[in-house]
């Protein structure tokens, strides 16, 4: 350093952990969207508004993978940590493995890095362990058939694969994505469901009685009419700890939906499908093409591409907490509104290219 000179300290954007949602979508966002610009940023009050608020270990694992392909400065990295600062470098795309250690989701883990691997240089292969059907967090097959062919409409190519299964409180999943990064994102406009093309249930067991996953088929065949050839029973081996899952899957013209249930210890297998069918009832009622999840997990991708328009239900504390996060970021607009006793439009205008 020459005399006299004095080092510049990147200005922070400073982001409140405890805003709206307050949990850990705020930190993935930040992460995701730090790497794509390049800007740095300070979290306070981390996931504030949860029961264990911090990080936990897939938060963790999230920081540290987003540090990885970002070459990144990171303070507060450290479980329990209610605070952060991440100084993103340079993104490199390649193969990486990033394993949460315990059943936390993976898939939630892969939010943080994927938009800004989508835009690097180089390709990328990624090997993410952990849970990959979680609770409140996106299913492998919700990202496999619902989130990613909408990706790949923006521009880049990536395709999923699931090596095995892992679900709470076991895990032990895994699963494989390839991106094929593109230049810029291409605008999206999802307005319209269209048809509906297909109707599938899948009900999913590891290490548990085949009857389970049948009585949440009957349950559903019943509730929906769903033809028998849509039902299918899955009996996975060499799983680790018990697990059960129903997948509903609705294919549109235009959009294809995944709606989840999943089964729990005292919870009744009636009741896993009446919760899977119960949202896939308010995804038809609300007559919009996206349903919830995919309307708050939409909104950073298109932020950074050309922006894009889409018709979805009543938004939720994710979605308007999600849209705060991308505009600390990006100079974009993002635009809510509802038609009269319609669905709701969401608007993002003016992306970075
Ligand atoms: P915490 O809030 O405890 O930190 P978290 O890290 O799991 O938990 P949230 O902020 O609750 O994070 O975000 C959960 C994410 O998972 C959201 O993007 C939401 O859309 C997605 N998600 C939750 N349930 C489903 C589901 N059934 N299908 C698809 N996506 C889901």
């Amino acid at each position: 350093m020459r005399a006299g000179s004095t080092i510049v300290k990147p200005s922070y954007i400073e982001i409140d952990g405890s805003q709206g949602e307050g949990g850990g979508q705020i930190l993935r966002s930040s992460l995701a969207l730090s790497l794509c610009t390049g800007k740095p940023f300070r979290l306070t009050r981390l996931r504030a508004k949860r029961n264990k608020p911090g990080l936990l270990r897939q938060h963790l694992t999230a920081v540290n993978a987003a540090a990885e392909i970002g070459s990144a400065q990171v303070e507060g990295n450290a479980l329990g940590s209610a605070e952060l600062t991440f100084e993103p470098g340079r993104v490199a795309g390649g193969s990486y493995r990033f394993a949460v250690g315990t059943a936390g989701s993976a898939t939630l883990v892969l939010q943080s890095v994927l938009p800004a691997l989508m835009r690097a240089d180089d390709p990328s292969e990624l090997t993410l362990e952990g849970g990959t059907h979680n609770p409140f967090a996106p299913p492998f097959d919700f990202l496999d058939r619902a989130f990613l062919p909408l990706i790949n409409r923006l521009g880049p190519k990536v395709e999923a694969e699931l090596v095995r299964p892992g679900f709470f409180p076991a895990g032990g999943g895994k699963f494989v994505v390839r991106v094929e990064p593109a230049a810029t994102f291409e605008h999206l406009e999802l307005m319209e469901r269209g048809e509906i093309l297909s109707r599938r249930a899948v009900a999913r067991v590891s290490n548990l009685r085949r009857k389970i996953a049948r009585r949440e088929l009957e349950a559903v065949a019943g509730m929906l009419s769903w033809d028998e050839s849509a039902l299918h029973c899955e009996e996975i081996t060499g799983g680790i700890g018990p697990g059960n899952v129903l997948t509903l899957e609705l294919a549109s013209e235009h959009v294809t939906e995944i709606f989840t249930g999943f089964g729990l210890r005292n919870v009744t297998a009636e009741r896993v499908a009446h919760g899977a069918v119960n949202e896939l009832r308010s995804y038809l009622a609300s007559g919009a093409p996206v349903g919830p999840y995919l309307a708050d997990q939409l909104l950073v991708p298109l932020a950074l591409g050309a922006g894009g328009r889409f018709r979805t239900g009543s938004p939720t504390s994710h979605t308007l907490t999600n849209i705060e996060i991308v505009k600390a970021f990006l100079d974009v607009e993002v635009d809510v509104h509802r038609q009269e006793g319609g669905p709701w439009t969401l608007e993002v205008r003016g992306g970075e290219r």
